[in-house]
């Protein structure tokens, strides 16, 4: 059971996480914690902070004493202690009652924060902040989170057992997205869960903090801790792994856009990935993988409702559902538009074309071509002022911005008889500029103007789902 930063931001979701770990303690549960909402990107800021203080005072004024310096270090500090008494006031809440454990639990999240405040105090008189610092300091979301959360496990009566992830979460060298070891990860995570099962019912750990075979700390990458909870399900053998958040599992859109959206009760794997690569941010698929492949049902569950049902997902070959899942979208895309008579009846064309998107490493999602054109999206970001010059010099190209790309999502939707018909049916009254039906089998996607975007799915959303 993974616990994401919402499930586990206050003294209060804490208590919902233990009566639902609480609630399964017939079966052997590995509880995987992020740190609290917003932690990770306060560590983030104090780190900057603590290395942009020195290079301020070195930059201006190296003798008097540099206001701009003080307002840095102040910084970092006051986000330190703020995040100290964060901490404090949530153990104080949990474990109010229990004096022993209360002391005990302060202890602790002193300790971390002194020797945290040490860290920072090093990096800013170095003014340097590597990847490995930046690792380390980032470990302080998790290691508290999960140090408290254990204590009030405790408290509730829960018998259960703290592992440092590091232990069994072993990665490269590549400190802040390290590149796990499975093979390292099979043998290290069942050797800990055998020898804590014996006497406990639930073993806690951290999400996204890791380490290499030599015990240097990395992490996962953001939002890393769905990848530790597959890790371990997949190293453990486990009969599910449940990913708990603030939403009811995966919808058929966004919420945000349709309020009639509703959530997807059993999907595929596949039919994920296209979800999280066109925009819906539930789960990223990738880091599911890992667990999928050995066939290990995943469930997406909402912290704040955990009777609701969520959403399960299953290798392929599980799901039998076939036709329209879900709408998703990017709300803020470019589209480019390529034409060249040298396409007609050449070859090498294309090479040419893609070859510059690689050298300035911009990712196309949606390509469509006809004879002598070539019709691309990329995300809005993306800066395309080299690339356009470049292909200006064998091609004209013209650059439509202020369009979304909308994308039907399902099962075996080339086999579905008269689905373009429902689909452009459903949009009839609005422009569109590029369609493309996934070579996977699994998308049909097309542009249309952004200020189109919210009737465009909504319409789609009543002719599927309504
Ligand atoms: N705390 C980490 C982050 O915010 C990992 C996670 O929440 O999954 O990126
Ligand atoms: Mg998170």
């Amino acid at each position: 059971m993974k616990f994401g930063g919402t499930s586990v931001m206050d003294s209060e979701a804490v208590e919902r996480l233990i009566q639902i770990v609480g609630r399964n303690s017939s079966q052997n549960t590995v509880v995987v914690v992020s740190a609290l909402a917003g932690v990770t990107d306060t560590l983030t800021k104090i780190a900057r902070h603590a290395v942009k203080a020195q290079a301020g005072k070195a930059m201006n004024q190296p003798e008097a004493p540099d206001e701009k310096h003080l307002d840095m270090t102040d910084e970092a500090a006051v986000l330190t202690s703020g995040l100290e008494h964060r901490h404090l006031m949530m153990a104080e809440e949990l474990l109010a009652g229990n004096d022993v454990l209360l002391r005990e639990t302060t202890d602790i999240v002193k300790q971390l924060f002194a020797k945290l405040n040490e860290i920072v105090r090093v990096i800013s008189v170095l003014e340097e902040l590597s990847d490995m610092s930046m690792a380390k300091i980032l470990s302080y979301g998790e290691i508290l989170s999960s140090s408290i959360i254990y204590k009030a496990m405790l408290k509730s009566g829960l018998r259960c057992a703290f592992a440092d992830a590091r232990s069994m979460i072993v990665t490269d060298a590549k400190y802040l997205k390290g590149e796990p070891q499975t093979d390292i990860i099979c043998r290290k995570v069942p050797e800990l869960l055998d020898r804590e099962f014996l006497n406990n019912d639930v073993v806690i750990t951290q999400g996204f903090i890791s380490a290499t075979a030599d015990g240097a700390g990395t992490t996962l990458g953001r939002g890393g801790s769905d990848y530790t909870a597959a890790l371990i399900g997949m190293a453990a053998n486990a009969t599910e792994i449940q990913i708990w958040t603030d939403v009811d599992g995966v919808h058929t859109t966004d919420p945000r856009k349709v309020d009639k959206a509703r959530s997807i009760s059993v999907m595929s794997f596949s039919e994920a990935a296209e979800l999280s690569f066109f925009g819906a941010k539930v789960l990223h698929p990738a880091t599911i993988q890992p667990a999928v492949e050995k066939n290990i049902p995943v469930r997406v569950l909402n912290s704040m409702q955990p009777d609701r049902q969520g959403t399960l997902i299953l290798r392929d070959d599980g799901v039998h559902e076939n036709g329209v899942r879900a709408i998703s979208f990017k709300e803020n895309i470019t589209v480019i538009n390529v034409f060249s008579m040298k396409m007609l009846n050449a070859f090498g064309f294309l090479t040419r074309l893609f070859e510059v998107f690689g050298k300035y490493g911009i990712s196309v999602d949606l390509i469509s071509t006809s004879e002598v054109n070539v019709s691309m999206t990329v995300d809005s970001e993306s800066s395309l002022d080299g690339i356009i010059t470049e292909l200006s010099q064998f091609a004209a190209v013209s650059v439509s911005r202020e369009k979304s790309q909308v994308s039907v999502v399902g099962k075996n939707l080339k086999e579905t008889t008269g689905l373009a018909k429902r689909i452009f049916g459903a949009v009839s009254d609005y422009n569109i500029t590029m369609i493309s039906q996934g070579a996977s089998d699994i998308n049909i996607s097309f542009v249309v103007n952004r200020s189109d975007l919210t009737a465009v799915v909504g319409s789609l959303h009543s002719e599927f789902f309504e």
